[in-house]
């Protein structure tokens, strides 16, 4: 008798699966694709998870599976003909709201290197992002999995990892129509705390006295200015100087795109 020398597949007839995408998941499709449905011919038993990576959609995008009209996880098997629906988080129809296969409010981050002036901006706005530019992907993974962040990354592959959990990819090239994409996916709005956090380490502001800091000043700044804040953790001093105003205008910014973004929904 033979001795089997490959780990034993089940083979089944070929069969075809449709994806139908909802929300704006064709935007993870090869641009020639770019429709609203993908179809795929099988010939072995495959999770529903590796049929819909296979297509370029990484899973923690995916909030709501559908398959022949029953909700499933991502570890379905699908062995013969299936149409599959895929829904992004908040796009769900509202008789599979409890069916949602993604954490819906999550509001501690890891950045990937790429991303640092979407990490600056949460960051302004009071988020925790963890952001070190010359991270590799194992330590973004291993920041991600201790301190239970949500990563973000325009890396799909990514994105794909078996250990990710909560993640996203912005959409965007631009930082502030990322951090308006951010804040409508984890539902942060209402956390909004602007000139809390320190923009370059992540670590809490607290307000000091101005005779606390009074050494470290500059003149003009002595005379002008009287409320201060310092990092916790590295020290650096923040007071509404003259870059204030440019902060102010793109948090504004910001804000007025969220709310616009919600009230679009
Ligand atoms: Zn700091």
């Amino acid at each position: 008798m033979p001795t089997p020398t490959h780990e034993l597949r089940i083979d089944v007839a070929p069969f075809t699966v449709r994806l139908n995408l909802h929300g704006d998941l064709a935007f993870f499709l090869r641009s020639e694709a770019r429709g609203r449905s993908v179809e795929r011919s099988l010939s072995e038993k495959t999770s529903v998870k590796d049929v819909i990576e296979a297509c370029g959609i990484p899973h923690p995008e995916i909030d709501l599976i559908v398959v022949n009209e029953q909700p499933v996880d991502f570890n379905h098997a699908i062995a013969s003909d299936a149409d599959i629906e895929l829904y992004p988080v908040g796009a769900l129809p509202p008789e599979y709201k409890y069916k949602s296969l993604q954490i819906a409010t999550v509001n501690r981050f890891v950045a990937d290197g790429h991303l640092g002036r979407l990490a600056r901006d949460l960051r302004l706005l009071g988020f925790d992002v963890a952001y070190d530019p010359q991270a590799a992907d194992r330590q973004l993974l291993h920041v991600m999995e201790r301190e239970n962040r949500a990563l973000l990354t325009r890396d799909r592959r990514l994105l794909m990892h078996a250990v990710v959990r909560t993640g996203y990819c912005p959409r965007s090239q631009n930082a502030v129509e990322q951090t308006i994409e951010v804040i409508c996916r984890f539902d942060l709005a209402a956390s909004i705390s602007p000139f809390t956090r320190c923009l370059r380490c992540n670590a809490p502001l607290r307000k000091v006295s101005k005779a606390e800091v009074i050494e470290k000043l500059e003149p003009l700044t002595k005379i002008y200015y009287e409320e201060f804040r310092r990092c916790t953790g590295c020290g650096q001093i923040y007071w509404a100087g003259s870059h204030f105003s440019k902060l102010q205008k793109r948090l504004e910014q910001i804000r007025a795109r969220c709310t616009t973004a919600y009230s679009d929904k």
